[in-house]
């Protein structure tokens, strides 16, 4: 880390701005809105420069800066377009443990300004250590777009129950398990719709009831991962990965993913790899009960959608039948992921008006299909685990009726940066993969869409693909 990040507290300290132009009129600016005192210096100022100097609390000495500016201040801003000018005051400044920050020229400087996303009291600072302002300012964008306007609010709120909250409960726990439940549930959308008084009310009602109610019993979130690219996870698994405290994980979910739960979850590996499923299905499911009624927050995360070909269902069951809360976070299956990833469309007006995701996992070595009830016209079929089977499977689609000249796409690591794409035909693709190394997890689309690949693919082009 070049710069760690801090929190200055300004209130009422001078502090100095050097240069009358729009840059150092934003300085000034974010200087003022810390409830500085703002003190300008410049041989000439801007029309808006001299509109914020109106403000209380500013004043300002129009001409060349002299050392004597720096007396008394306690941080200063250089924001002129002289260079010479901008390495002195930083010199003058160092000597004298002025904190200093020279616009754009981040080795002169002892600070930088972060962007900022500004929910007061709650501030968000994003820095990128003086590399690009404008990656910064970007993500600060997208960070707006995450953070709820009512949580400036929201926070005042519940820093005024810090103290009563920490007499009720006894535990670190029990208090943040407390401050999460409030933070995401009614007080907070209350909040959020405009009606504080009756959040507090509520807030007020929830302390005095929570700190009789018994928090032992936990929950568990079983939430789609995706695909790979963790790009791809939904705003909801992301809430939840980063809210429990246990996750179980399978072979599916990509380590992007996985980076992405709580740091200090604890993360326990399920399995599964094809024919060595490290932990038999019932035992998970036992896990689950286990962890929860020991009062975890559990975080059963699966790759793709938990509800296709994911056993979800029965990893829920149980809990169900336990009375264990629990919720379900859909996630992109991999069909949708390499099929957008790869550019071939499940279901298209000219090719293709329906799709059925079949499983090409073998029992007693074969697929176990009613391949006549998959041969349709105009059907895109999508085979999950079907790589082993992949030769039978050509081989049925044929027998049972399906042109051999059909087009299949094979898609390894899907919307990974290892994903490939290998097209070929019913006939062709057994031979045309014989000898390459193909890695799971894999997927198989047949139908006529696979033609658009050629002209549709976009992601993570070779450049003999490009060419
Ligand atoms: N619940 C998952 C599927 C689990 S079955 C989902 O909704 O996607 C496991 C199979 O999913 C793999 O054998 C493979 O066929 C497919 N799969 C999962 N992720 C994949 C990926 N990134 N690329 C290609 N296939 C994938």
């Amino acid at each position: 880390m070049d710069f760690l990040p801090l929190f200055f507290k300004l209130t009422g300290k001078t502090c100095l701005v050097v240069g009358g132009g729009e840059i150092a009129v934003r300085k000034a600016g974010m200087l003022f809105s810390a409830d500085a005192q703002v003190h300008v210096v410049s041989k000439a100022m801007t029309k808006s420069m001299t509109d914020f100097l109106q403000k209380d609390g500013c004043s300002h000495r129009l001409g060349e800066f002299i050392a004597d500016d720096l007396n008394n201040v306690q941080l200063v801003i250089a924001a002129t377009n002289d260079k010479a000018l901008n390495k002195n005051i930083s010199q003058l400044a160092h000597e004298r443990n002025i904190p200093v920050n020279v616009v754009d020229d981040p080795a002169l400087c002892s600070f930088i300004l972060p962007a900022i996303v500004d929910r007061s009291p709650v501030v968000v600072a994003v820095s990128s250590g003086g590399k690009s302002p404008v990656l910064a300012r970007l993500i600060r964008a997208r960070l707006e777009t995450l953070i709820p306007s009512g949580y400036g609010k929201l926070a005042t709120l519940v820093g005024n129950y810090r103290g009563l909250v920490k007499q009720k409960f006894s535990t670190i726990n029990q208090r943040r398990e407390f401050w999460e439940s409030v933070l995401q549930g009614p007080v907070a959308e209350l909040i959020f719709a405009g009606k504080d008084k009756q959040a507090a009310q509520l807030l007020e009602k929830e302390v005095e009831q929570q700190s009789v109610r018994s928090n032992d019993m936990g929950e568990v979130y079983l939430v789609g991962g995706g695909p790979g690219d963790p790009d791809l996870l939904t705003f909801r698994a992301l809430r939840l990965m980063q809210q429990a405290d246990v996750v179980l994980y399978d072979r599916l979910v990509s380590e992007g993913v996985r980076d992405l739960c709580r740091r200090d979850a604890q993360m326990i590996h399920v399995g599964k790899a094809r024919d060595q499923h490290t932990l038999p299905q019932e035992d998970i499911s036992k896990m689950l009960v286990r962890l929860a009624k020991e009062g975890h927050r559990v975080c059963r995360l699966k790759g793709g959608d938990p509800f296709i070909f994911g056993r979800g269902g029965e990893e829920i069951e149980l809990l169900a039948k336990e009375n264990i809360p629990f919720q379900v976070v859909p996630g992109i299956t991999a069909a949708s992921g390499c099929a957008a990833y790869s550019g071939i469309p499940l279901t298209h007006r000219d090719y293709s008006q329906s799709v059925r995701f079949v499983t090409g996992h073998l029992k007693d070595g074969a697929p176990d299909l009613d391949w006549e009830g998959l041969i349709q016209p105009r059907q895109t079929l999508v085979f999950y685990m079907g790589l082993v089977g992949l030769k039978n499977i050509c081989h049925q689609l044929i027998h049972h009726g399906l042109g051999s000249k059909t087009p299949i796409a094979l898609i390894q690591k899907g919307t990974t940066i290892d994903q490939r794409v290998y097209t070929g035909t019913l006939k062709s693709m057994p031979s045309d993969i014989e000898g390459l190394e193909i890695q799971p997890p894999t997927l198989i689309i047949v139908g006529e869409v696979v033609k658009l690949h050629d002209e549709l693919s976009w992601f993570n082009l070779s450049p003999k693909d490009s060419s």
